[in-house]
């Protein structure tokens, strides 16, 4: 593949930032790759894992002459960045970000960046519970969705380019408007994280009461809630306060049919429950023949049953 950008800067040095960078060199997708994260013990990391070309002591530097500037850090630090390298930010030079909440983002970032420079938000939807220099794997974005969520105005060629980009790295892309990409992540991933910290949180008290039961017999289903419930905590309280709205609205309706299934329970109502469960197990079928999982019993994990 050719190169897209001579120059990319990797503001954050974790998950989505170094897995970018192996996606990157793997597909032969850009020049040289700068990077900075906040402390000195991730960029020491960084340096002695080869993440990145070049690892630098400020962002300031990081992103002297980046042709790309992407902004790998939490949703709730996204301006703050941006505030600092805005001025020395290359003239024709695109920003991007991977955050995965986008209103709060371009409110956030888009003021601060001077006239001349492109802002092309995007959000990889692709990611483990695990966090830090060391969790990135060049493969994390094959065959995943990146969305790119371009602001009013944006420049067609800096978007299609960010796409390329990301197409390179191995994803698919869909351009989708803020406001609507924030209220479809609140129900594919926003929720369910606080759903999967909910139930966590409750097996931990009852944990009080049965000893090490909860731990023993985990893979009943628990064991799936807790890979949810172990993603960074600053990440997705971050995600929670910049997606409010949305968030909240989709776990009333959450809350409303708990109770609908809860007054099924108790009033014996077998069909409501098959009824329901059937409308869930198509959902199921439907993201395995989209290939965003695998068909495999357990996820494919081997030896285990549940
Ligand atoms: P991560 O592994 O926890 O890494 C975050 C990085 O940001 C670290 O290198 C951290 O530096 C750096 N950082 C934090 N505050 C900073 C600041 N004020 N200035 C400079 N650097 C700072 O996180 P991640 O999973 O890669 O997530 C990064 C972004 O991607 C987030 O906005 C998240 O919403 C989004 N995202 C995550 C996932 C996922 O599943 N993880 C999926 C899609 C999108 P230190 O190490 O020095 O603290």
């Amino acid at each position: 593949m050719s190169v897209v950008y001579e120059k990319v800067a990797l503001i954050g040095l974790g998950l989505i930032a170094s897995s970018m960078y192996w996606a990157m060199k793997r597909d032969g997708l850009a020049g040289e790759v700068t990077g900075y994260a906040r402390s000195a013990e991730t960029r020491d990391t960084a340096r002695e894992i080869g993440l990145c070309d070049r690892v630098c002591d400020t962002a300031v530097e990081a992103v002297q002459d980046a042709d790309l500037v992407v902004l790998c850090v939490p949703v709730g630090v996204m301006g703050d960045v941006a505030a600092e390298i805005a001025p020395h930010l290359k003239p024709g030079a695109t920003v991007s970000d991977v955050g995965s909440v986008k209103g709060a983002v371009i409110e956030a970032v888009a003021p601060h960046l001077p006239d001349g420079v492109h802002f092309v938000p995007s959000h990889p939807m692709a990611g483990t519970e695990h966090s830090g220099p060391r969790s990135g794997f060049a493969e994390l974005y094959d065959g995943k969705y990146c969305l790119i969520v371009p602001v009013p105005g944006s420049d067609r060629d800096a978007v299609d380019r960010l796409k390329a980009l990301w197409n390179g790295m191995g994803a698919f892309t869909d351009e989708l408007e803020a406001e609507h990409h924030d209220r479809v992540c609140a129900v594919t991933s926003h929720a369910p994280h606080l759903i999967a910290y909910t139930m966590v949180g409750v097996a931990d008290d009852l944990r009080r009461v049965t000893d090490s039961e909860v731990i023993k017999y985990s893979a009943a289903g628990f064991r799936d809630f807790t890979r949810i419930a172990a993603s960074d905590p600053t990440m997705w309280r971050d995600v929670f306060l910049s997606n409010k709205d949305a968030t909240l609205e989709i776990l009333g309706r959450f809350t409303e049919e708990l109770f609908a299934l809860q007054r099924a329970i108790r009033q014996g109502d077998g069909d409501h429950l098959h009824d329901y469960f059937t409308r869930t197990r198509a959902i199921r079928r439907g993201i395995i023949e989209a290939g965003q999982d695998t068909d495999a019993p357990d996820f494919g994990r081997s030896g285990s049953k549940s």
